[in-house]
Order: structure tokens, then sequence, then C-alpha cells
């Protein structure tokens, strides 16, 4: 959910690392169900790409400084940066993406149609990934232990299953275990459920050409999986995402992504001089929300030095 952010050290997942574990997850779906792994893997690479500084505390504090003209939304910030923002090319804004990916996207934002399998096999990919490596992260930052994780009956199932398997691990070599085994379960089980699927649910080949005629993901966990995944998460919400130090951290962010944006939006001539088309045509706020969505969690410090150092001045 990228909520530990660098104030957390830096064993954790980060944006880009999450992203990788979602490559590698959604292609190995993708291989296995013979679909377009180059779409996979470009689809993957996109999914968080609009995510600003801080992930979701530094997306709800721009989502606020935008109310009136908008709003700030993740999915939504991805489009941006592919179509409008990136300048890559001479003759063309944003980056040179197929139809299909950025339709992939555009879904996520707009959730009418079921998308193709290939986007299906990241969204599930993604989910695979954090609901996994939330987990990991937390104990390792000291904020769960085994002990309360035993409540939930995914984490049961792959601990009882490293048990069987092992004897003698030491927490860490334990906690290793349970993690793999939690990715592994979850891939499995999409996989047969998605087989189970597709053996039952295919009466002609128009069946798999989008729109789909099914009005549910063709790739997704079994139900009795979907039910843990949802435990996993309720559990993550109310013992991580909600943990004092995270909440301390949230507050942090908004206090400084509002002196960076307040600072911009009085004087906007401060910005890049690539900002000036945005300011032109959608104004002063769009353009400080772009700048600040656009920095990585360390360079927000650098600009707030920078920032306090020219009041000092
Ligand atoms: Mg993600």
């Amino acid at each position: 959910m990228q909520v530990f952010t660098a104030e957390f050290g830096h064993y954790h997942r980060t944006r880009l690392t999450h992203t990788m574990e979602v490559v590698g997850v959604a292609r190995t779906i993708g291989r296995a169900l013979m679909l377009n792994e180059d779409l996979i893997e470009a689809a993957a690479l996109l999914h968080d790409i609009g995510h600003s500084p801080f992930g979701h505390a530094g997306e709800a504090v721009l989502d606020r400084l935008l109310h009136d003209c908008g709003g700030f939304e993740h999915n939504t910030q991805a489009l941006r940066i592919v179509e409008k923002l990136e300048r890559r090319y001479i003759g063309f804004p944003g980056l040179n993406l197929s139809k299909e990916i950025l339709e992939g996207q555009a879904y996520k934002i707009n959730k009418t149609v079921v998308p193709l399998l290939e986007i299906q096999a990241v969204d599930i990919a993604d989910s695979i990934a954090y609901d996994t490596h939330d987990v990991d992260d937390a104990m390792e930052l000291g904020l769960l232990s085994t002990e309360q994780l035993v409540c939930t009956p995914l984490w049961k199932q792959s601990a009882r299953r490293v048990r069987q398997q092992w004897t003698n691990l030491n927490d860490a070599e334990f906690r290793q275990a349970v993690v793999h085994d939690l990715i592994e379960i979850q891939v499995s089980d999409v996989l047969q459920a998605t087989q189970q699927r597709l053996d039952g649910g295919i009466t002609e080949l128009g069946g798999l050409t989008p729109p789909f005629l099914c009005d549910a993901p063709m790739i997704a966990p079994s139900a009795e999986i979907t039910e843990q995944k949802r435990e996993i998460e309720q559990f993550l919400m109310e013992h991580v995402y909600q943990h004092p130090n995270v909440m301390v951290c949230r507050r942090r962010v908004a206090d400084w992504f509002e002196t960076i944006f307040d600072y911009y939006v009085s004087q906007p001539e401060r910005l890049p001089e690539r900002y000036g088309t945005i300011i032109q045509q959608e104004g002063t706020n769009r353009a400080a929300a772009d700048y600040v969505a656009d920095q990585t969690d360390r360079s927000i410090r650098s600009e707030l030095l920078k920032l306090s150092s020219r009041k000092v001045g």
C-alpha cells in the first residue's frame, strides 16, 4: 500500500521494488496462461507510476489541496504522466505507449468493462505482491508479530505448511519461508481458479475477445482465497496502515506538502520552466501539484531545506 516511506528506514519495499515484484508475479501468471508477456510487463511497470512521493499519504494531501480543481488520484496521474507530462520525444508529448496499455490504465479509473486478460494478470499480481510484502515489511519494522498474524487464515495456512516442511528454523528463516509460501499459495490458487473458469465458462471463441461476455475478471483467486485476502487486508488496515507510527508520518508528510505547494502557488515563476504550459492551460494549483507529485521521498526533503534557507535568506 506504499505506507512505508523513507521515514521508516531502508529495509522495506519501495515503489520501484514493489513494481519489480509485480512484474515478476504477473509474468509468471501470464506465462502459465500463455498471455502476451510484453504487454504484461509494460502494464506492470506503469501501474504505480502516478503515485506521488510518500505513496497514499502524499496522494491524500494532494487530493485535498486540489479539491476545487479536479483532485488528485494516482491512476489518473499515471495517464497524465504518460500522455502529457513526460517529454521524451520531439514530435509529441508523453510516451509512445500502445492503445492496450493506455486502455488498461484507463480501466483502473473507470471500471465499466472487464479489461484485457493481461491487465487482469497485473491487477491480481499487484494484490498478491502487496498483501504479502506489507506483512513482511511490517514484521521487519516491528509493527507486527507472528503471534498477531496467526489470527489471519492465509498466514496460518502458510505457517502450517512451512512447519510441516522444515524444522528448527530461526525467526528470520521462518518469516522468509512463510512469505515465499504466501506468494506460492496465492499464485497457484489464481492459476487453478482461472483454469476452472476457462474450463467451465467459455462456450465460444468470442468469450475471450473484449468486451468480454463475462462480467467478472477471468484471472482472479478462488472464492476461498479471495475471502482470506480480504481478511489479511482488513488485518493490515487495522494493525499496520493505521499504526500510530504510520499516522505520525502521514501528518508530517501533510505539513511538508502544504509548505511546498503553498510556496509554488504563491510564486509560480519559481517552478521549473517546463511547467509554464500547465500554468497557462490548467492553472498554478495543478502545476504546483504536478511538481510536488514528480518528486521522490528524498527530493521532498531537499526541497524543504531549499525553501527554509530561502526564507532565512
Ligand atoms: Mg501496486
